[in-house]
């Protein structure tokens, strides 16, 4: 889960997933030849290099992601009442 203070400001890489099968938001990685690698934020697999363009927060929800913008009350993982 990330959380956001500026939401409206974001904006989000996004690659086609194979795994997925569709498009989806990435985040980056270095790898072992410390170059940049691009993965799904879903299911961890290397995708292709992001394009220029980049979502906004608005066309990410679009896509079906849930933009948390507070931190849960009372929340955290030392509660135990994450999920994760
Ligand atoms: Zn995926």
């Amino acid at each position: 889960m990330f959380h956001l203070d500026e939401p409206e400001l974001a904006s989000f890489p996004h690659a086609h997933c194979t795994k997925c099968q569709r498009d989806v938001v990435v985040y980056r990685e270095l790898d072992d030849e410390r170059e940049f690698a691009y993965h799904c934020v879903d299911c961890d697999t290397l995708t292709a290099e992001p394009g220029v363009t980049e979502w906004t927060a608005q066309e990410a929800e679009h896509k079906g992601y849930q933009l948390e913008t507070t931190v849960p009350e009372g929340g955290g993982c030392g509660e135990g009442r994450c999920s994760h």
